[in-house]
């Protein structure tokens, strides 16, 4: 396998990218306009050089990794990738659309993984003519950092698929586990996110404000990360579609979204990437026209 191909080159997507032309792929980065593929390339090469600061990386390896990633908007350059990963919105349409235009334009060999967080891999795979070749490849935030992945079978994935995936994750220097039977979260959002949410209702009942519930849970319990940074962090859009899901899924109200959070996203307040969420990142901001 040498060639990949990434769709959405949003937190995750650009992520997902930096992480496998490091570890010397070459990289097509798609996003539906060129300016958000910029954006996903600048957030590489900010990346990139805080390595560099810290002494990871020199100039040369950074151009270098630099000139594997391609950027582009044509979904018709991917016909000859041998693994897309896709890390568009959390939404099941549209998903499903890319998998049937990529099942169109890629090589019966190709083998199309989805970083969806929640969403059902049986489902997207559904709209293909081969779910043989489909399966969750789930990244974690921040994915330079993250050691994990889960490899998430859906109904008809095969064991080469698996196998295949395995190999990949194993050379671009990241842990994997094996999730046997999809189910919405697979293991760490069944667990952390309703975690989230909890903290999001003690918030929105007025317990104490967003720094003194990310305290406590940072020097009472030992997280390295309160859950309101985590929630910004994650981004407050993608954090309700998954709850969404979870509550539709198992039809279990312990699920279900405090309205704070459906208010937030209303105001534009997506979490760190929106420059507002539970807390205000807007001076770290690059200034943009039009934003908010
Ligand atoms: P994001 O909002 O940061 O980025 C999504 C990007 O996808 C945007 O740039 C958008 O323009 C692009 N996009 C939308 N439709 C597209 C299409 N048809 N083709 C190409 N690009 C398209 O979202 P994100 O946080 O990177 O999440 C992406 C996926 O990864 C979601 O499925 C999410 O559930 C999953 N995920 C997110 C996290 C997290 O912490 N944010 C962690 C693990 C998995």
């Amino acid at each position: 396998m040498k060639m990949i191909a990434v769709l959405g080159a949003g937190i995750m997507g650009a992520g997902i990218a930096q992480v496998a032309a490091e570890a010397g792929y070459s990289v097509i980065l798609r996003d539906l306009q060129n300016s958000l593929v910029r954006d996903g390339l600048t957030t590489i090469e900010n990346n990139l050089d805080k390595r560099i600061i810290k002494g990871e990386l020199n100039k040369d390896m950074r151009s270098a990794i630099l000139n594997r990633i391609h950027g582009t908007i044509d979904l018709a350059e991917l016909k000859d990738v041998d693994l897309v990963i896709e890390a568009v919105v959390e939404n099941i349409a549209v998903k499903k659309q890319i998998f049937t235009e990529l099942d169109n334009i890629c090589s019966e060999d190709t083998i199309l993984a989805t970083n969806t967080s929640s969403l059902s891999i049986t489902e997207i795979a559904s709209s293909t003519r081969s779910a043989d070749r489909i399966l969750g490849l789930h990244f974690l935030n921040p994915v330079s950092q993250m050691k994990l992945v889960e490899i998430v079978k859906g109904m008809e994935t095969s064991d080469a698929t698996v196998n295949i995936a395995c190999e990949f994750v194993s050379r671009i220097g990241k842990e994997y586990l094996v999730v046997n039977r999809e189910s919405p979260g697979f293991i760490v959002n069944r667990i952390l996110v309703p975690y989230i949410n909890e903290a999001i209702f003690v918030y929105g009942e007025g317990l104490a404000d967003q720094a003194s519930i990310d305290k406590a849970m940072k020097l009472g319990a030992g997280m390295t990360m309160g859950p309101l940074e985590m929630a910004d962090m994650i981004g407050l859009d993608t954090l309700y579609a998954v709850l969404l899901v979870f509550y539709n899924e198992f039809r279990d109200p312990k699920y279900r979204p405090h309205t704070v959070l459906s208010t937030m996203i209303r105001a534009g307040y997506l979490g760190k990437k929106s420059g507002r969420g539970f807390y205000n990142y807007e001076s770290q901001m690059p200034y943009k026209e039009g934003g908010f």
